[in-house]
């Protein structure tokens, strides 16, 4: 009687477990691809492609930049948003009157989600070669997926909400190589820590009878710690962090850019410059740049004063 009692007991537990279990997969299957439909876009809303100065455009979403650096040998392409946001950058690149087809080079910030997951996208639609640095390859390789400081939401990438599809990658690069195409000439700085290729682009643009030096930042903002469990930053990263402080502060940017328009208020900008008498000026700010870098680095340095307390 009383062994009956118990097993009865058992399997109406274990009825309620399964059905709980079956609650769950329900609730995942039906929550799951909602969050990666946002997830695959972020949110990002389309904007109007514009001339920031010269042969540069501007064919990026709302804060996720990707820029188009146009001549007659072929185009450059840096950063491919979201996987869910390419569509967008290939119907800006075609409202401004360029051909996918003749973007030959494809260049990246750094390998996240938000700045290369719609790169195999536009590799495909263009045709064009891939360029990555040297720290950076593998994880565009994998998707997204073995990048150091993705370690702590790593399952993200396993519930396949952070991983996007892999480009091709065709060259690989190091810190100051030149990537040139016609008179289309880029010079890349590794500016490591937000991830170990982290790239900032510097190229100049000519404008009328005037040559800007435009500055591409990769991010500034500090890494994910590589463990949940140890949120202080190694020798090296601390190291690389220091040094491409360094690196950005000796570059004559004239015109700012970034990965996101927020960190160099393209919305602001590309209000003031549909006024200005000359609408390249609102996009002229080294002080802009300079202020970030600083904001950066003090963010970099009380992070470090906390890990030592
Ligand atoms: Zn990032």
């Amino acid at each position: 009687m009383t062994s009956l009692k118990i097993k009865s007991g058992r399997s109406q537990q274990r009825q309620v477990l399964a059905g709980i279990a079956v609650l769950l997969t329900v609730a995942a299957m039906l929550i799951i691809p909602k969050w990666k439909a946002a997830i695959n876009n972020g949110g990002q809303l389309p904007r109007e492609p514009f001339c920031i100065a010269g042969n540069l455009y501007y064919v990026g979403t709302r804060d996720v930049t990707s820029f188009l650096l146009t001549g007659p040998a072929g185009h450059v392409l840096i950063d491919g948003g979201y996987p869910g946001t390419a569509p967008m950058i290939l119907k800006n690149i075609a409202t401004l009157g360029f051909r996918i087809t003749d973007v030959k080079i494809l260049l990246n910030s750094h390998a996240h989600f938000d700045h290369a997951g719609g790169l195999a996208a536009l590799q495909q639609a263009s045709g064009a070669q891939l360029w990555a640095s040297e720290g950076d390859a593998d994880i565009l390789l994998s998707g997204g997926a073995s990048d150091r400081n993705m370690a702590p939401v790593n399952w993200l990438v396993y519930l396949g909400l952070m991983k996007y599809p892999a480009p091709r990658v065709d060259h690989r690069f190091r810190d100051g190589a030149q990537i040139r195409l016609g008179s289309i000439r880029l010079t890349a700085h590794v500016t490591a820590g937000h991830t170990p290729g982290c790239t900032t682009w510097e190229f100049p643009v000519r404008d009328g009878n005037r040559e800007l030096l435009a500055v591409s930042i990769g991010s500034l903002s500090l890494p994910m710690p590589t463990s949940l469990f140890d949120w202080t930053y190694d020798a090296a990263l601390r190291q690389e962090l220091e040094r491409s402080f360094v690196t950005l502060r000796s570059l004559p940017a004239d015109i700012y850019l970034s990965s996101h328009a927020r960190s160099f208020s393209l919305k602001r900008k590309g209000e003031e410059r549909t006024t200005a008498p000359d609408p390249v000026v609102p996009f002229i700010d080294r002080g802009g740049y300079l202020a970030d870098i600083t904001k950066a680095e003090a963010a970099f340095r009380r992070a470090l004063k906390e890990q030592q307390m």
